[in-house]
């Protein structure tokens, strides 16, 4: 890989990270390679995918310039304080200056074992790989900030779960791998010079014209709470959003037992160990001003010399959350029905629908996208209270400055017809393991346009029947 590395972290004092090679495979196999985004980070796609190329995705080789690191972090898990986590399983090998002039962490996932693995054995199987490649992939297509997929490999080695399952590697990349848990490492040492050098670089990477530590704050508070908002309009659940899972860029990161919703209802939970519902559907807001005021506390000694002070400032900060994301919420709930102006009753309205969808657990994509074709009413058992939900909304839609088919292509341009279900993610993964990944290209390639029809792939885009309806998603761990 021929790539020109400007590797700002791995200038960060020491204790930042430890410096960790891949640990080489047997037999590094590509499974999957990303052209476009290979192409955007001034990578070319066919040096990639030759034998020197994947020989580097697999961490085989680390490539001139690049000078691999597991980064230090802590977090709360489950709300439970682990002091330190860091990268188990992970190295990262660099960053990258993008075509468009933006930095870019190239990280290595599933690399092998480093100095933060505690029992683990820095592995990952191809199942999760698929997964987060399949996933994030649409996540970015849907245009929600995420981190992206490179490539995904296999290494020719077996990995021991529940079973004897085949290793794999995914190449992430991502705006950086900061995440709030990076400050409560520090904040948990009490090593604030750490947390200033940390915060300084942060700003500077991500929101350079932050002036300080509550600037900082407040960006953070806007970008998650955007980012929360958009998982909510298209269904999503993160799974695991423990404060390590958490970016300071706003992306979406570390995709475990995530899942997209087939039939709505708030309190929907697919993860395995999730089992108290912290990271419901309708949660997600809740828990990221949680995460949040844990980033906050870290910033304390930062943001003023008097600790009442900063306490305060920091609240101030926190409290503009819920205000944030109901406002976030509408932006992404209002194209949704057709609405571009704002009124009073706008989220009395939508709320109205979501509540005729979870009574009968009507599919949140498919209703969504049917309301654009006039076809929604189809969706619902209970006709009379979708009619009279129809009614409301047309008289509101009837104030709307412009006419109908500028109304349908704003509810067609923010109501995706496909994203990827599970049981149609892990078809993909159960024939992959078969070595057949016909099944995953074909996800691919399709959730790369979501808001086309593609009548040729409808088939992705039907619920699951009973018999093939995915119930719980795994860590995969
Ligand atoms: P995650 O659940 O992916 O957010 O990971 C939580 C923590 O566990 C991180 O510190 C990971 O690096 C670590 N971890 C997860 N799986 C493994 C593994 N197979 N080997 C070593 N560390 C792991
Ligand atoms: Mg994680």
């Amino acid at each position: 890989m021929r790539a020109i590395f400007d590797n700002s972290y791995a200038r960060l004092p020491d204790r930042f990270y430890v410096r960790q090679d891949p640990v080489p495979v047997r037999a590094p196999k590509l499974v999957k390679l990303n052209d476009g985004l290979a192409r955007e980070l001034g990578l070319d796609p066919d040096a990639l995918a030759s034998p020197d190329g994947v020989a580097v995705l697999a961490g085989n080789a680390v490539p001139a310039g690049a000078e691999p690191l597991a980064q230090a972090y802590a977090g709360h898990q489950f709300g439970g304080f682990v002091p330190q986590l860091g990268d188990g399983r992970a190295v990262l090998l660099g960053e990258v200056i993008d075509r468009a002039g933006r930095r870019r962490d190239i990280q290595l996932k599933g690399s092998g074992r480093t100095p933060f693995s505690r029992m683990g054995d820095g592995r990952a199987w191809l199942g999760p790989v698929m997964r987060e490649y399949i996933v994030s992939e649409a996540m970015h297509a849907l245009g929600i900030p995420t981190t992206r997929a490179l490539a995904a490999v296999t290494t020719g080695e077996d990995v021991i779960r529940e079973a004897v399952l085949p290793g794999a590697v995914l190449t992430r990349v991502a705006e950086s791998h900061i995440r709030v848990g990076t400050f409560q490492f520090f904040a948990a040492r009490r090593d604030t010079e750490g947390l200033k050098t940390l915060t300084e670089h942060a700003i500077a990477r991500h929101y350079p014209d932050a002036d300080g530590p509550l600037a900082l704050l407040d960006r953070v508070v806007a970008a998650q709470a955007r980012l929360i908002a958009q998982w909510m309009g298209v269904g999503f659940i993160h799974g695991v959003m423990n404060t390590d899972n958490m970016s300071i860029a706003g992306e979406t990161i570390d995709y475990g037992p995530c899942a997209f919703m087939d039939g709505y209802h708030p309190d929907t939970v697919y993860s395995s160990i999730d089992l108290h519902g912290r990271y419901a559907y309708a949660r997600q807001a809740d828990v990221g001003a949680w995460n949040i005021a844990q980033f906050a506390s870290c910033l304390v000694p930062l943001i003023d010399p008097d600790q009442d002070t900063a306490i305060e400032r920091a609240s101030e900060a926190l409290h503009r959350f819920p205000a944030a994301f109901r406002a976030a919420w509408l932006a992404v709930f209002r194209p949704k029905i057709g609405l571009a102006a704002e009124e009073e009753g706008d989220a009395d309205l939508i709320h109205a629908l979501l509540d005729l969808m979870a009574a009968e657990r009507a599919d949140f994509t498919n209703t969504f996208r049917a309301l654009a074709g006039g076809a929604a009413r189809g969706a619902f058992r209970d006709v009379d209270a979708f009619d009279l939900w129809a009614e409301r909304w047309t008289a509101r839609l009837a104030r709307e400055a412009d006419g109908q088919a500028a109304q349908t292509a704003r509810m067609r341009a923010a109501n995706p017809a496909v994203i990827p279900r599970n049981h149609r993610v892990e078809e993909a993964i159960q024939a992959g393991l078969g070595g057949d990944y016909a099944p995953f290209e074909r996800l691919v390639s399709t959730l790369a346009q979501p808001f086309d029809d593609q009548p040729e792939n409808s088939g992705l885009r039907a619920p699951p029947k009973p018999d093939q309806e995915v119930r719980q998603t795994f860590c995969g761990t």
